[in-house]
């Protein structure tokens, strides 16, 4: 497989853009390589501009759960250009998207839309501030929740400790009152509400680990957490943005039967356009401009083409429901990667929730970022390398989830399974 094309025009893309894309991961730092460039996509498969095809398990990093290309999406968003992109004035689209996430959430009574998830978690953050009137918030090692200044705050830390930020250009006093606990630590939490509870406005979650991996809630996690919160007047927010119409039509807070307060959602609910969305209880909502004191605005916010895309993208997830051949398809990859890691003993943990998955190159159970941490991402490196030679198109990061979609077909599995074993005789 030749990438000589991708290759001139990264160089033509670092000229212009830093580091030649425009988000960080896309560089393909971790696995030493330069990215292909993608000209088109069209259900599992994505083509490169070499002319190679791909079978992707990006899918855009979540948002494409129908595959690239679905033929009701591409119809929804091409209707719509062509009666305006944008008015910045209501539409009947925006009550109609709210009116499914109400339905398809059993925690959303009202919500607002944004056009990005780290604008969506950055709104709910200040929106449980404003509400609780407190100051501090609390989240745990190794989640990400866009790249909002007071949460980059690296997980390293650990437990107890005050926040230290992930970024120049985020001053300390921008994390001085974000506290970081474990994941699957309830331990660590309960030392934070000891320390400052009556300080704390909001618990911030992936109610599933969706940017270490994927590392699934133990049982009794999410309950706690729940309880906690109620118990102190902490708002509980469940950053949904990966899960949401991801691991359940309704999101892990259906998967796992647990009400948070807030929620924040994107990737799928836009159908491949920018969005993100934040809702949760009723009296909470209302503390939002214009009927409360917390402002939050934006100029495309509800935008045509990004609610079209989103409402067909809904709608069939609804009817079609997908989600038990998801699981399905999801577990057939997932078993037969881990009984190919065992055969050629390569030390690895399978962690799946639905169709999100990962396999991390260690022997410790993953149940927390520094349980992630002790993967061997160099062996990841050539892994990875292998399996793009051989057209899979992984995330280039073991930290990572890896996405199965409705287009992929049994072929596909069974091609990505052969390729794994081909990577694994190599490494
Ligand atoms: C992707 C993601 C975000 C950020 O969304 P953007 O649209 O990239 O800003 C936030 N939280 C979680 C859990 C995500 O997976």
């Amino acid at each position: 497989m030749t990438r000589t094309t991708s290759k001139k025009l990264f160089d033509r893309a670092c000229k212009v853009i830093p580091g030649g894309v425009n988000s960080p991961v896309r560089a393909y730092g971790s696995v030493n390589l330069d990215p292909p460039f993608i000209i088109r996509g069209r259900g599992s498969k994505i083509y490169d501009v070499d002319g190679n095809e791909y079978i992707d398990y990006v899918g855009s990093w979540g948002p494409m759960i129908l595959g690239h290309a679905h033929p009701s999406v591409v119809e929804a968003i091409r209707d719509r250009v062509a009666r305006g992109a944008s008015f910045g004035a209501p539409t009947i689209l925006e009550i109609e998207m709210a009116e499914l996430l109400c339905d398809a959430l059993p925690s959303i009574e009202m919500v607002r839309m944004v056009n990005s998830g780290t604008e969506a978690t950055m709104s709910a953050i200040r929106l449980a501030r404003g509400y609780t009137q407190r100051k501090k918030i609390v989240k745990f090692a190794g989640c990400y929740h866009g790249h909002v200044d007071s949460l980059l705050v690296e997980a390293g830390s650990g437990a107890t400790t005050l926040g230290v930020p992930d970024s120049a250009g985020v001053p300390d006093e921008f994390t001085r009152n974000t506290l970081s606990a474990i994941f699957n630590d309830l331990d660590s939490i309960d030392t934070l509400i000891d320390n400052c509870g009556t300080e704390i406005a909001a618990i911030i979650v992936e109610p599933v680990a969706g940017n270490m991996g994927t590392i699934p809630p133990q049982p009794g996690f999410l309950e706690g957490l729940r309880e906690r919160c109620t118990k102190h007047g902490i708002v509980l927010i469940f950053d949904e943005v990966m899960t949401g119409f991801r691991v359940a039509y309704g999101g892990a807070q259906t998967l796992y039967n647990i009400k948070p307060d807030l929620t924040c959602l994107g990737k799928i609910v836009g159908g491949g356009m920018p969005v993100g969305a934040f809702g949760g209880k009723r009296d909470i909502m209302e503390h939002l401009a214009p009927l409360g004191g917390v402002y939050q605005a934006g100029t495309l916010s509800g935008n045509p083409l990004a609610m079209a895309a989103g409402i067909v993208t809904l709608r069939t997830l609804k009817n079609e429901n997908p989600y038990p051949e998801l699981e399905k398809n999801a577990a057939y990859l997932g078993d037969g990667i881990d009984a190919l890691f065992s055969e050629y003993k390569v030390p690895h943990v399978c962690n799946r929730v639905g169709s999100m998955l990962c396999t991390y190159f260690t022997a410790t159970p993953v149940n927390n970022y520094s349980n992630a941490q002790t993967s061997d991402c160099e062996r990841f490196a050539k892994y990875f390398a292998s399996m793009l030679e051989q057209g899979i198109y992984l995330a280039p990061s073991q930290f990572e989830a890896g996405f199965v979609s409705a287009a992929h077909s049994p072929d596909d599995l069974d091609r990505t399974l052969a390729a794994v074993k081909v990577a694994l005789e190599a490494i």
